[in-house]
């Protein structure tokens, strides 16, 4: 068992954390903690990245006060979660994040904390220091900073495991797999991340315990997969979950249509899709949950659609009931709140509509308000190689043309073929086996 004494107190000329890099008002939340007799420590991922030398998203705090104490310290505090509870204080519109120290559970007595398969179920004792170190994931994310002493406290190793580039679980990794399956996730964002490696004991478990994944929620999925392909490592992040075996839990219909398509198609359109999104993401711009399942599940909507309308079925009914059938399916796995779903079938239903070209329904298309999202992801179709003819070039030009340009534009074009027949047949899937032409 750990003790403060079997901490490594690691001094500044050690650890190096640049005092300027640390959030001043972090540093004033702690050194008010500490002056109300309490311990206090910056924790997790800010002292991860602030000695790798990378920008801290946020600076969570750690504490000994409970969040009643908490609340009476702060004015602008805010008692968040009713079982485990959290202390925000705000600043405006921001706020910091402080947690109790938390014990690890204790499934021994009558605790009572982990359900039959060993997951925890409630994670809300509150704890010492030295239990909240054991209750946290990686030793790289069990590292506590005290910014006002200027000293570190590396109970596990962290601080060796981040200079060598090691994702190392904490404690036996089968077990804390078991715990909170989500780690899994998180260990490949943080290999993906940070290009470091999982290292062997925690990697053996990897591949054989992703099935766990399909008892998490799919809400919490949902957050976990924005974070995994939107944290501007998303193309790293989708080869070593494809690597550990872990997407066909994730993202089963991205899985299938992966091994299903032989023209490279699909997987060109996701590797350009989150090589693009990662940019947009270092220069600052925002990326949207709506396009990111609109590419990741277009190749089962187009297949499917196609089938449909072998079957007899017009073109528009084909593509809404392939994209409901497809949105269905994925939402047993990662929830895709609505607000998303709408706009991602939006894209999808819109792609059709490139291919009419009379003046009036091609300046229609050009108000509609999905109209940008729906033209990047056709020109990503283009680019990775589906055949869309000239449809990309076209509406390029079309838009950036003045109105008698595309009067002329539009003067003798065609309404382009319907949505091209891929050679194979693809195995039926749930979709298109319920699916009925006539319905
Ligand atoms: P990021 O930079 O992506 O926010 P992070 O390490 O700060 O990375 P958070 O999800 O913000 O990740 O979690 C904060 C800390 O809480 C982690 O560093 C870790 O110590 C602990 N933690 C988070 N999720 C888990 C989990 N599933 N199991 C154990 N500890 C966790
Ligand atoms: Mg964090």
């Amino acid at each position: 068992m750990l003790t403060p004494d079997n901490a490594v107190h690691v001094p500044p000329a050690v650890h190096h954390i640049p005092a300027d890099k640390v959030c001043g008002r972090a540093k004033d939340v702690i050194r008010r903690l500490q002056k109300a007799g309490y311990e206090a420590y910056l924790v997790g991922g800010c002292v991860r990245d602030l000695l790798l030398g990378l920008v801290p998203k946020d600076f969570d705090i750690a504490t000994s006060a409970h969040p009643e104490e908490i609340r009476r310290l702060f004015n602008s505090c805010r008692l968040i979660g009713r079982r485990f509870r959290l202390a925000h204080i705000y600043y405006g519109r921001d706020y910091l994040e402080v947690a109790t120290f938390r014990a690890p559970h204790d499934d021994s007595e009558d605790g009572g904390k982990v359900n039959d398969a060993g997951r925890i179920i409630h994670d809300n004792v509150y704890g010492t220091l030295e239990e909240d170190v054991w209750r946290r994931d990686f030793t790289i994310n069990a590292l506590f900073y005290d910014p006002i002493s200027d000293e570190l406290l590396d109970f596990v190793g962290g601080l060796d495991d981040l200079r060598n580039g090691k994702i190392r679980l904490l404690g036996n990794p089968e077990q804390r797999f078991r715990e909170d399956p989500v780690r899994l996730l998180r260990a490949v964002r943080f290999a993906a991340k940070l290009n470091f490696e999982i290292e062997p004991a925690t990697l053996a478990c990897v591949r054989p315990m992703g099935i766990l994944l399909e008892g998490v929620s799919s809400a919490r999925l949902f957050d976990e997969i924005i974070k995994l392909l939107h944290s501007g490592c998303g193309w790293n992040t989708f080869r070593l979950l494809r690597e550990y075996n872990l997407l066909e839990y994730l993202l089963p219909l991205t899985y299938e249509s992966l091994e299903d398509d032989d023209t490279g198609n699909f997987e060109r359109m996701i590797t350009l899709s989150l090589q693009n999104t990662d940019q947009r993401l270092a220069e600052g711009k925002s990326v949207m949950p709506a396009f990111l399942y609109a590419v990741l599940l277009w190749h089962e909507v187009s297949v499917v659609a196609e089938e449909l309308q072998a079957r007899g079925m017009p073109e528009l009914q084909a593509m809404t009931q392939a994209s409901g059938d497809a949105l269905h399916d994925q939402v047993d796995f990662t929830a895709v709140p609505r607000r998303y779903s709408n706009i991602t079938r939006e894209i999808w239903l819109l792609q059709s509509r490139f291919r009419y070209r009379d003046i009036r329904r091609a300046t229609t298309l050009l108000t509609n308000p999905r109209f940008r999202a729906a033209y990047d992801f056709m020109c990503l179709r283009a680019e990775a190689g589906e055949p869309v003819d000239d449809d990309a070039e076209w509406w390029t030009a079309f838009q950036s043309a003045t109105h008698e340009e595309r009067e002329a534009m539009c003067k003798g074009a065609a309404i382009k073929g319907s949505l091209r027949r891929r050679k194979k047949r693809r195995k039926p899937t749930t979709a298109s086996k319920s699916a009925s032409p006539a319905s």
